[in-house]
């Protein structure tokens, strides 16, 4: 077991960590259901630990930017990754990013590692551990006949492609693990909306990702996320890596088109069976993630800690009408997104919101919490406040000047499911 380790000249306890990225994950949605109880194990998480909010970069709202500065503590001109598309015209992967994310840095550090689903995380980089890139959740859309019907039910496809995971044996391993769409059960969709029984039929029968239509957005975050979590589940109990980290894309998914059935009253349009049936889609798909962190923490070892955070938050469109389709937004004013961090050593704080924290905090912020140094060639800051007197005393800062003189330079490769990333981005209204 390796509960200690030489790192630099200082023996360090390692602490176990696991983080939820949420994309959008919003305290407009989140904090009254806390009040009406629907999500215990945010709410618990909150309870024992720091809770605040997470400032995004002003400069851009394209995920794949936000959660490679958030892994990276750097600002995009850093770390390369500046859109959806790089400059010569592909969707961004790993190998355009031009520093060490924090999978990277804790690896050299000596933690091992498990990261599920991160954006731009194809190919695997090496890692002391294991990374599953984003391409698992896009493998499926390969190899269908019609652009018309290209959400495929296998993914057999992704066998086929070269670093889907780290170690490259893992996608083997995980491949039963991964759900299609016709293998969740009515109820587990039926959490999120409502279907009588013609609509439950004409659910079944969605095999594509389409902008205008919504229920088809619904279900590929459904599949996608789920299958996620039930990697993150499996590496935590299988392999326990020191820090887990998984990623959702649903909720930032949902919010974008499904606000306008939440406030039906700003949107022209909505249907009293739209109400009806999607009214509480945004905040069931949030019960959902609550259980997923409930299932989380039930297979953490004790005394692991736990960060949640988004990228940005949400709300609903100023102007209705936008091309993309989004009833929700967060291009325009550019929202805070959450942080709750629960653990030995974090301030047990709940009456209070911590303010003035930013995405380019957190790998300063987990670095300094795991023992390691911070880079002085980072953006962001320790957030000093979230830690208790005592351990701020037993964990003097140590910096180093950078991280990056080890890496090795990565040739910039295309994907093979470039075309389908392009697809879905566009499905999504991302790109146009
Ligand atoms: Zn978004």
């Amino acid at each position: 077991m390796s509960g200690c380790e030489w790192l630099g000249s200082k023996k360090i306890k390692k602490q176990k960590l696991v983080i939820v990225g949420i994309d959008a994950g919003t305290w407009k949605i989140i904090l009254p259901l806390l009040r009406e109880g629907r999500l215990p194990n945010f709410q618990a998480l909150m309870e024992r630990g720091s809770s605040g909010y997470l400032a995004t970069l002003k400069t851009t709202s394209a995920s794949p930017v936000l959660w490679t500065s958030i892994l990276t503590g750097k600002l995009p001109e850093k770390h390369g990754i500046k859109g959806y598309i790089s400059v010569r015209g592909f969707p961004v992967n790993s190998t355009m990013r031009k520093v060490k994310d924090l999978a990277e840095i804790l690896s050299d550090g000596g933690y091992t590692v498990g990261f599920v689903g991160f954006w731009a995380s194809w190919p695997a980089q090496k890692v002391r551990g294991w990374l599953v890139s984003d391409l698992v959740s896009l493998g499926r859309f390969k190899d269908s006949q019609a652009s018309a019907n290209w959400y495929v039910d296998d993914y057999s496809y992704l066998l086929k492609i070269k670093k889907v995971t780290y170690p490259e044996d893992l996608l083997k391993e995980l491949y039963p693990l991964l759900l299609s769409p016709h293998q969740i059960p009515r109820e587990f969709y039926q959490r999120v909306c409502e279907f009588n029984d013609r609509e439950w039929e004409e659910f079944q029968k969605i095999h594509w990702v389409s902008r205008t239509d919504f229920e088809s957005l619904l279900k590929y975050s459904i599949v996608s996320d789920l299958n996620f979590q039930r990697i993150a589940l499996y590496l935590l109990k299988e392999k326990k890596p020191e820090v887990l980290a998984v990623y959702f894309e649903g909720p930032d998914i949902i919010e974008h088109f499904f606000w306008r059935y939440m406030e039906p009253e700003y949107f022209s349009g909505v249907s009293e069976r739209e109400k009806e049936r999607f009214g509480e889609t945004i905040r069931n798909y949030y019960q959902v993630i609550d259980d997923y962190i409930g299932e989380l923490r039930a297979s953490a070892e004790p005394g692991t800690a736990f960060l949640i955070i988004s990228d940005h938050g949400m709300e609903r469109v100023i102007k209705e009408g936008s091309e993309a389709l989004h009833s929700g937004s967060h291009a325009q004013k550019h929202p805070d997104g959450i942080m709750i961090f629960s653990g030995p050593g974090i301030k047990a704080q709940r009456d209070k919101m911590v303010q003035g924290a930013s995405l380019l905090d957190i790998t300063p912020t987990i670095l300094y919490y795991l023992g390691l140094p911070v880079a002085e060639d980072m953006d962001g800051e320790v957030l000093m406040e979230l830690f208790t007197e005592e351990f701020l005393k037993s964990h003097p800062l140590k910096l180093i000047p950078t991280y990056e003189k080890k890496r090795k330079r990565i040739k910039e490769q295309a994907s093979p499911l470039d075309s389908e990333m392009v697809k879905k981005l566009r499905a999504l209204g991302y790109i146009h």
